[in-house]
């Protein structure tokens, strides 16, 4: 009993992605309430899936369902999967100038005939709630960000709210994608962190990353971070979603947790595991996000603050 209460301790505290979250939409929803009471307005999203791969289905019913609870209107355009660069392009042109539109996100990846970089410059940077225009994007890197991405920006916010001190910790992120990597290793150094970007040519990755009090993880690799990645009593946040089918790798991952993702594995064919070994970390790291549960909330989340401040900034408000 008494070992059982000491390994108890040792678990690392879990960030509660949903609470964040739910806190930070509770936020944006009395400020939309307040927007339509005192200016008659209601900021309106349009979410454009192209194709029908099924992650990217489920992305985008939870940021419309998160547009009903926060009483944003959302408009959903599902375009067929071998649509041409130029027809999608006329779609993105007639969102952009469409005056009662204040967001546009396009989901990624398109498919494999459309190259991301028109469709996304074709955005008007005003309407740009994903940040991922170039004109947003050179913001972000000036320090002067207009919108931030809703991953990124998410991170922050979850280390904030939960008392974690960014000014002076030795910040480390494993991946530089222009979604997730840069833009949150851009967001730490402006609140002062020092800080490490780690790719796929980074030697002795373990080394580097155990230097870190707060490491982020950004890598698309199931549970790759393992205990020796991780420095002791770090804050560890896994960005990563990756799908798990294997029962016996599910039982290494999750260790005391492992029984209901066998099951679900059983059930519909697979469970969802981060880029962060979790039972490993739980052993060494002072705090960890899950995954679910973590920072997929918190983008969702932001993307309803940024569709607000798009619907506000638009109108000089
Ligand atoms: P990308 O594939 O665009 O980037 C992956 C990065 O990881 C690259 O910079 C790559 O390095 C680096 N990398 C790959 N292998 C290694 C390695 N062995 N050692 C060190 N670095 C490595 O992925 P994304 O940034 O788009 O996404 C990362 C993960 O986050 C995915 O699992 C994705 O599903 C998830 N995600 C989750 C979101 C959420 O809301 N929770 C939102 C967006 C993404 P290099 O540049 O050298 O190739």
């Amino acid at each position: 009993m008494a070992a059982m209460m000491a390994s108890e301790k040792m678990r690392a505290q879990i960030l509660d992605g949903k609470m964040v979250a739910d806190a930070i939409k509770k936020e944006v929803a009395d400020e939309v309430g307040r927007l339509k009471e005192t200016a008659g307005v209601t900021p309106t999203l349009a979410a454009v899936l192209v194709g029908d791969d099924p992650a990217s289905a489920v992305y985008v019913r939870n940021k419309v369902r998160a547009c009903e609870e926060v009483g944003i209107t959302s408009r959903q355009l599902v375009l067929r999967d071998s649509i041409s660069r130029e027809e999608l392009l006329a779609v993105i042109a007639e969102l952009s100038g469409d005056d009662d539109l204040d967001g546009i996100l396009v989901q990624l990846p398109l498919p494999k005939q459309i190259d991301d970089r028109p469709v996304i410059e074709a955005i008007d940077p005003a309407k740009d709630v994903d940040a991922f225009h170039p004109t947003n994007v050179g913001l972000l890197a000036m320090g002067r960000p207009r919108f931030v991405p809703c991953t990124p920006a998410g991170i922050i916010e979850l280390l904030d709210r939960s008392g974690v001190e960014i000014a002076g910790a030795n910040a480390c992120v494993v991946g530089r994608s222009q979604i997730v990597g840069r833009p949150v290793a851009s967001l730490l150094l402006q609140r002062h962190a020092t800080v490490t970007v780690c790719h796929s040519k980074t030697r002795d990755l373990a080394a580097v990353t155990r230097q870190a009090d707060i490491l982020v993880a950004a890598i698309g690799r199931p549970a790759f971070i393992r205990g020796e990645f991780i420095k002791p009593g770090a804050t560890v946040i896994d960005v990563g979603v990756n799908r798990l089918t294997d029962a016996a790798q599910a039982r290494d991952f999750f260790g005391a947790d492992a029984d209901k993702r066998v099951a679900a594995i059983g059930e519909k064919g697979y469970t969802l595991v981060g880029d962060v070994h979790p039972a490993e970390a739980d052993l060494v790291a002072g705090r960890r996000t899950p995954v679910p549960g973590g920072v997929g909330l918190l983008t969702v989340a932001m993307l309803m603050k940024n569709t607000l401040q798009a619907a506000k900034r638009r109108r000089g408000l």
